[in-house]
């Protein structure tokens, strides 16, 4: 599957969810993404499965990195 076709997934995907982070959130969390060893083909985390661009989307996931979350715990709203 090409980037562009994992894009399109993850946007229709995304449609669907209500629970969602706000861009800065999001962002963030996709920084730690792009820099992590744990990344494969640019687009999958290797420890759970997910693409990164939907798992960073939803509020109630966390980075599965096994020696910790990477990313930011959220705030309670
Ligand atoms: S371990 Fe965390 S930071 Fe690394 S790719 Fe997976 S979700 Fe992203």
């Amino acid at each position: 599957m090409s980037n562009k076709e994992v894009d399109k997934l993850v946007e229709e995907q995304l449609m669907l969810e209500i629970d969602v982070v706000d861009d800065n959130v999001y962002n963030e969390r996709l920084e730690h993404c792009v820099e992590c060893p744990s990344l494969v083909y640019d687009t999958t985390c290797s420890h759970c499965g997910c693409f990164v661009k939907y798992r960073a989307k939803l509020a109630y996931k966390e980075c599965p990195h096994p020696k910790g979350p990477k990313w930011k715990k959220l705030q309670p709203s």
